[in-house]
């Protein structure tokens, strides 16, 4: 069986019409379409809702009690998945359903492959801006920690239950889900898919969203800008150490008055600054820590439909 897990979050205007395109491509296979309403705010529970009584075979879905991000919708969909095979996607239709049966029949064919990542094609339609950000990004992630991901490489994806359960047992709180999937190993082979318009709606993710997107990404998955600090004290240490000697000779053996209230404050106030930088990136793992030993769950469910164990 294939298990499809849909994240959605205010996207009413896309449910339908995406239903109607997945249950067409997949017609002739054994399959489940897992909806997740991320604690949407308009009507698109109500749409779910709608397509689930008129297909109750396939369709099943969970409603958070509010909005927990997309990774935590991921976290969830798998946990509700019985298939051999899970697909993600967006529920905007910016991944074409057809990718589904490409993926699908690569993995069939291709016993030692365990996952396929889709990356985006043809980046052209980006801001420059962004696509410097993202350079920038995936040179330090790669760079500053164990996992590898690949530049475009996207959510939307397909794996065997095996990739599954190790992303389940990997039970963090604070999820970077394409971080996981990389972190997990296996063999990953990767397919291009070219990204198309949103249907309706608006992106989730401003330019802010983005930037705490990557910070969370690099601090998750590496400790390395803690040791920055060391590095970087040590040097200016260095640095300071050869300076006292200077002036110290300057003065008894030059005679010379060393000048000075500019330099002073320059330093002083480079130094104040790196300082407060760096405590605040300890301040960020001891954060992130913090909110980890607390154990909350990942989500909380309102109402679900389709499975076994149903809430009602
Ligand atoms: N999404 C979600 N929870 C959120 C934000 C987004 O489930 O808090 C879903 C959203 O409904 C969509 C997918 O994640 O199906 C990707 O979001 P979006 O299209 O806004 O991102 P983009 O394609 O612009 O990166
Ligand atoms: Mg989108």
């Amino acid at each position: 069986m294939l298990s499809v897990i849909i994240p959605a979050y205010n996207e009413e205007g896309n449910i339908l019409e995406l239903n109607k395109k997945l249950t067409n491509t997949l017609k002739d296979l054994d399959y489940e379409l897992i909806y997740i309403d991320d604690g949407s705010n308009d009507s698109t529970l109500e749409k779910i809702n709608l397509i689930y009584n008129k297909d109750t075979d396939h369709i099943k879905y969970i409603s958070f009690s509010r909005n927990f991000g997309k990774e935590a919708a991921i976290y969830a969909g798998l946990e509700k998945s019985n298939g051999d095979y899970i697909c993600i996607i967006d529920s905007d239709l910016q991944q074409n359903p057809k990718y589904i049966i490409s993926m699908l029949d690569y993995l069939k064919k291709n016993n030692s492959t365990d996952q396929i990542a889709m990356v985006m094609k043809d980046r052209k339609k980006e801001s420059l801006f962004n696509r410097f950000f993202k350079k920038i990004f995936y040179k330090l992630i790669n760079k500053l920690s164990d996992i590898n991901l690949v530049d475009g490489a996207s959510d939307f994806r397909m794996f065997r239950k095996n990739i599954k359960d190790a992303v389940l047992n990997l039970s963090e709180k604070n999820r970077f889900s394409k971080g996981i999937f990389s972190w997990i190993g296996f063999n990953t082979e990767y397919m291009y898919y070219t990204v198309e318009k949103r249907y309706s709606g608006k992106t989730k993710f401003n330019k802010k969203e983005q930037f705490k997107y990557a910070i969370e990404g690099i601090t998750n998955y590496s400790i390395k800008p803690i040791n920055l600090s060391i590095i970087i004290g040590s040097i200016i240490s260095f640095l300071a150490l050869l300076y006292i000697i200077i002036t110290i000779f300057q003065v008894l053996i030059n005679g010379k008055d060393v000048p000075g209230y500019a330099s002073l404050l320059v330093v002083t106030l480079f130094l104040g600054g790196l300082q407060l930088i760096f405590i605040g990136i300890i301040g960020n793992y001891i954060g992130k820590t913090y909110l980890e030993t607390k154990q909350r769950p990942i989500y909380i469910e309102k109402e679900t439909k389709g499975f076994d164990n149903e809430i009602l």
